[in-house]
C-alpha cells in the first residue's frame, strides 16, 4: 500500500509559515498583506474557490478585498478596476478567479494585472521567468505539487517525471519546475500515443487532464509517486462526490507514494496562493527599496 502524501496536513505547514511570515511583515515593515480578489459573474464553483480562498487568507492574518462584478461586467470596466488595484499600494497580491465570462478576453486580462502583483503566476512575463529558470511567483497548483513531491523525494535530480496535460495554469509551469528540480520530464496530452507506457516508465506522474480515473493501476511502475492534480465531480446515488484523474484504490496498491482526491492538491493550491501574497510583498518591497 502506497505512502499518502497528506495535502491537508501539508498545507497546514505551509500555513503556518505564511502566518509567520505576515507576522513578520507586519512587526518590521508595519504591513498588512491584503489579496484583492476579483470574480465576474456567479458560476457556483468559481463562487467556493473564492470564499475558500479568503477565509484561508484571514485565518492567516492576511487581508482581503472581494470585488464581485455582475456577469456583464465589459472589458474596460475590469481592466479599470485592475488598473485601479494595481495603483493601490495597500493591495499586494490581485487574483482574477477564472474562467471569466465570454466576452472577456482572459489573456487581456492576465497581462493587465502588475507582474509583482500577480498572485496565481500567470502574466506572460512571469511565465517566460519561471521558463528562464528565474526567482518568480509560480503557478500555485504546481508550486503545491512540488512541495508534496518534496516529501516523497527529498531529491527530484535524475527522476523521469511525465505531467499529463500541457495546460498554461498546471501542466506546463509543473513541467519547468520538475526541470528546474533535474527531473527528467516528459509531457503528454490529448494527441499522445501510447500514454499508457510512458507513463508506466515514470518515477513520478502528475495528473491533470481533468479525465475522471483515467489512470489506472497497470498505467504506473511499481513504486512510483503519483501527484493528482484532477478534480472531477460526480454523483453516486445522488450524493456529490470529487474524484481524481487517478483510479485511487488501485494505484495505491501499485505506487509508492500517492495524493488523494480531495485532501491532496486542492489545500495545497490555496496554501501556496497565500505564500504568493507575501512574496509578492517581499518583491514589492525590495523594489522599493531598489534591490
Ligand atoms: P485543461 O482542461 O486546461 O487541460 C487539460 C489537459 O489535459 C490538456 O492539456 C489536455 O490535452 C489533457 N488531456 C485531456 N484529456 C486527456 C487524455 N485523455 N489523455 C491525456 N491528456 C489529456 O485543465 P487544467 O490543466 O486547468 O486542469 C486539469 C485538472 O486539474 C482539472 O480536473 C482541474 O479541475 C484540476 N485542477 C485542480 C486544481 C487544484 O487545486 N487541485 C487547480 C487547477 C486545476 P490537450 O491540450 O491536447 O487538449
Amino acid at each position: 500500500m502506497a505512502q499518502i502524501i497528506d495535502g491537508k496536513a501539508l498545507s497546514a505547514q505551509v500555513l503556518q509559515q505564511v502566518a509567520s511570515d505576515v507576522a513578520l511583515l507586519k512587526d518590521e515593515h508595519g504591513i498588512v498583506p491584503t489579496l484583492a480578489v476579483v470574480l465576474v459573474g456567479e458560476d457556483p464553483a468559481s463562487q467556493v474557490y473564492v470564499r475558500n480562498k479568503i477565509k484561508r487568507a484571514r485565518e492567516v492574518g492576511i487581508g482581503s478585498k472581494e470585488y464581485l462584478l455582475d456577469a456583464n461586467t465589459t472589458q474596460n470596466e475590469l481592466a479599470q478596476l485592475i488598473d485601479a488595484l494595481n495603483d493601490d499600494a495597500q493591495v499586494h497580491g490581485i487574483l482574477v478567479q477564472l474562467p471569466l465570462p465570454d466576452q472577456l478576453d482572459e489573456d487581456a486580462v492576465i497581462a493587465s494585472i502588475h507582474p509583482d502583483k500577480d498572485v496565481d503566476g500567470f502574466h506572460p512575463l512571469n511565465v517566460g521567468a519561471l521558463a528562464a529558470g528565474r526567482d518568480t511567483l509560480v503557478p500555485c497548483t504546481p508550486q503545491g505539487c512540488m512541495i508534496m513531491l518534496h516529501q516523497a523525494h527529498p531529491d527530484l535530480s535524475g527522476k523521469h517525471a511525465v505531467v499529463v496535460g500541457r495546460s498554461n495554469i498546471v501542466g506546463k509551469p509543473m513541467a519547468m519546475l520538475l526541470l528546474q528540480a533535474n527531473c527528467t520530464v516528459t509531457i503528454v496530452h490529448s494527441r499522445t500515443r501510447d500514454i499508457e507506457s510512458l507513463c508506466r516508465h515514470a518515477d513520478i506522474v502528475i495528473a491533470a487532464a481533468g479525465r475522471r480515473e483515467l489512470i489506472d493501476a497497470d498505467w504506473i511502475k511499481p513504486g512510483a509517486t503519483v501527484i493528482d492534480v484532477g478534480i472531477n465531480a460526480i454523483e453516486i446515488e445522488g450524493k456529490r462526490k470529487l474524484v481524481g484523474d487517478v483510479a485511487f484504490e488501485a494505484v495505491s496498491q501499485v505506487a509508492g507514494a500517492i495524493s488523494p482526491v480531495p485532501g491532496g492538491v486542492g489545500p495545497m493550491t490555496i496554501a501556496c496562493l497565500l505564500l504568493n501574497t507575501t512574496r509578492a510583498v517581499t518583491r514589492q518591497l525590495s523594489v522599493e527599496h531598489g534591490a
